[in-house]
């Protein structure tokens, strides 16, 4: 698909063409742009600034019966084949953050309960994404803004195995987010608060 956009800083167009979906079994080295971002960011170069294109993008990953919706439109939710996870983000940071939880082979409920917890504990309101996780017997690690700069903050994988529990006991919430779903705080505060 071919993407106008203007430089936010000199006011430059340019027009690249950009897939409109990612299939990771077929294109994996494009998996890793959209993981790394550089799939969405253009560079101009007039002035040299980084911008984000916004387009609507499906990835696919078959292997993983994965999809990852990014859009702001309503999304027809009857679409998603069987045995599926199917998500739908609102930005290029939530795709990125969703794809590097399956990358880690967690499931992302129980992330969202792992920041509600968090936030919680710290006692701010602070917004948390996933960045990594060394597996069970290491830490995972989110970041937060605070004061213009990025925080990062380890958290104990027995938060997860905690959180994991609190969702097994609550069955209704893993129920709400069949089929192609919108997960994160907001939708987590339906059922927690
Ligand atoms: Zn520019």
């Amino acid at each position: 698909m071919q993407i106008s956009s203007t430089c936010s800083r000199c006011g430059a167009q340019h027009t690249a063409e950009v897939p409109q979906s990612v299939n990771a079994a077929v294109s994996p080295e494009l998996k890793e742009r959209v993981r790394n971002g550089s799939l969405f960011t253009w560079n101009c170069p007039h002035c040299g600034t980084s911008n984000l294109l916004k387009l609507p993008f499906l990835y696919h990953d078959p292997t993983e019966k994965l999809m990852l919706v990014l859009t702001d439109a309503p999304v027809n939710a009857d679409a998603l084949p069987d045995g599926y996870t199917g998500r739908f983000v609102r930005s290029v940071g939530d795709l990125i953050e969703k794809l590097k939880i399956f990358d880690c082979g967690l499931d992302d409920l129980v992330i969202e309960m792992c920041k509600f917890v968090t936030a919680q504990e710290l006692g701010k309101d602070v917004s948390l994404k996933f960045l990594k996780s060394d597996g069970a017997d290491g830490e995972m690690t989110f970041t937060y803004p605070e004061k213009g700069q990025m925080e990062l903050l380890a958290v104990g994988f027995n938060v997860y195995e905690d959180c994991a529990g609190i969702l097994a006991r609550n069955p209704q919430v893993r129920d709400a987010a069949k089929g192609l779903a919108e997960i994160d705080q907001a939708w987590l505060s339906r059922f927690f608060r």
